[in-house]
Parts: structure tokens; sequence; C-alpha cells
């Protein structure tokens, strides 16, 4: 089994609703994203799967947050944005576009800070 992992990042403002503390206010983040992929095996020039393919859908899905109030955006407006549904969002997004033959998403990690992250993993 072979695993690729490429990172990415996006600046926005969230609150979380019903969180009583300081996040219940407006503020933002620097959030990094990392996405890992794993594949059963290689082509025939030892590629798993094109890292400039793997990075172009994530930052794809990663633009579409970027400098936005996550709270407005599909689904933060129904599920906190917090780490873990972001990690499940983008989780989702990129295994719709690049689940096929033997690759499969296997972790999104989303990094809210330098030392808190969380991570959506595929089932097993
Ligand atoms: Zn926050």
């Amino acid at each position: 089994m072979y695993e690729l992992t490429v990172t990415s990042g996006f600046s926005s403002a969230h609150n979380l609703r019903g969180y009583e503390g300081a996040c219940e206010n407006l503020h933002g983040h620097n959030w990094k994203v990392e996405a890992t992929i794993r594949a059963q095996g290689l082509n025939d020039i030892g590629i798993a799967l094109d890292f400039k393919v793997l990075k172009k859908e994530l930052n794809t899905i990663v633009q579409r947050l970027d400098h936005r109030y996550l709270n407005e955006l599909i689904p933060f407006d129904r599920v906190n944005a917090t780490a873990e549904n972001i990690a499940r969002y983008i989780f989702d997004e990129l295994s719709r576009r690049l689940n096929k033959g033997n690759i499969k998403v296997a972790c999104v990690r989303v990094w809210e800070s330098e030392g808190a992250c969380a991570a959506f993993l595929a089932d097993g």
C-alpha cells in the first residue's frame, strides 16, 4: 500500500454556535490542511497519483473556504465549522473527486492552530 500526502491551507472566520467560551465570538484561523490518499499499486512509471492532481483538487476545495465567513457557507450554515466538521467536509469533497480504481482518500487532517488538529479517516 502506498500513501501520498499533500498540504494546503486557508484563512477564514467562524464562530461556534452553542459553544460556551471565546469561540462563540467571531474570530479567524489560518487553517492548515493535510490530505492523504492510499493506492494499492503504481502506474508503469512508478506513480500512484500525480501530486499535481492531488494538490489541484485539494486547492480547488480549499479555495472555496478561503477568506470567507464559514458560518455562511453550506454545510457550515447548519453544522458548526469546527476542525472536525471541516475535515469531514474536505474528505467528502475530495473523495468524490479522486476515489477511483485503486485510489482512495484515506485521511484529511485540519490544523486550527500550531498545536491542535482534527482528522477524518476512511473506514478500514
Ligand atoms: Zn475557532
